[in-house]
């Protein structure tokens, strides 16, 4: 059976799914992102994602008649651009809103248009953090589940778990790096040996889309 007989729908639904499960998680590993953040930041990373995800999940619940993949998405950039602190506020609201215009307004997506989506969120973070791979922040578990992505003639189900292989691979690449943006930079090599706060939420993105799939 080929691939895309048991293909989903990229709907309003399955974006509300993806953005419920994110919401999720960040809520189960919001104790590890504190802790990560203790040890090279200082410590808000797990309280300002959760406090944001929650407030994410709330205006969905309220926005019953969202007719787009874009409304989803553009209700969450903006959401975790005014309620989510520090670095990753603007960072990630930004991401959300890039992704959202990336998708055009269609009641249903294409799986390349994911992907393009995907990369559109990754510019917007660079273009606002100036971030580049092995920095050590979001950009590390963010540019490779984008970027490195084989796009053609695939299914969903085989873009989201790529992408999720290649976000853990640079989620577990910063333990050893030297962070050269945002907070972590301040503690020059003392920062080394420290898995990213950032880039393990961002992780948690594709961790998402592949259990809203399943
Ligand atoms: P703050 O550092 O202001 O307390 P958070 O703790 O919420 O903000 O987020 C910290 C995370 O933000 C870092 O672990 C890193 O991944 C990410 N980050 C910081 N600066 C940048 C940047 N310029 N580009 C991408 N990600 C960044
Ligand atoms: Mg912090």
């Amino acid at each position: 059976m080929s691939d895309t007989a048991v293909e989903v729908s990229l709907d309003v639904d399955f974006f509300r799914r993806w953005i419920t499960r994110f919401a999720e998680a960040v809520d189960g590993s919001c104790d590890e992102l504190t802790r990560l953040d203790a040890a090279i930041g200082d410590a808000d990373h797990g309280v300002n994602m959760q406090r944001g995800l929650r407030a994410v999940v709330a205006s969905l619940a309220t926005e019953s008649e969202l007719e787009s993949p874009q409304s989803v998405l553009s209700l969450v950039g903006n959401r975790l651009m005014s309620v989510v602190g520090g670095a990753a506020g603007p960072l990630y609201g930004t991401a959300f809103r890039a992704m959202a215009q990336g998708l055009g307004n269609d009641p249903t997506v294409e799986p390349e248009d994911l992907v393009k989506a995907l990369r559109a969120g990754l510019d917007g973070i660079q273009r606002i953090g100036a971030a580049e791979p092995g920095d050590k922040t979001i950009v590390d578990a963010w540019y490779p589940a984008a970027m490195t992505l084989e796009t053609s003639g695939r299914s969903v189900r085989s873009i989201a778990l790529e992408a999720e292989r290649n976000s853990r691979e640079g989620m577990l690449a910063t333990i050893p790096l030297r962070a050269r943006k945002g907070r972590a930079s301040y503690l020059g090599w003392r920062s080394e040996g420290h898995q990213d706060p950032g880039a393990t939420s961002a992780h948690l993105i594709f961790v998402s889309l592949v259990s809203a799939i399943r």
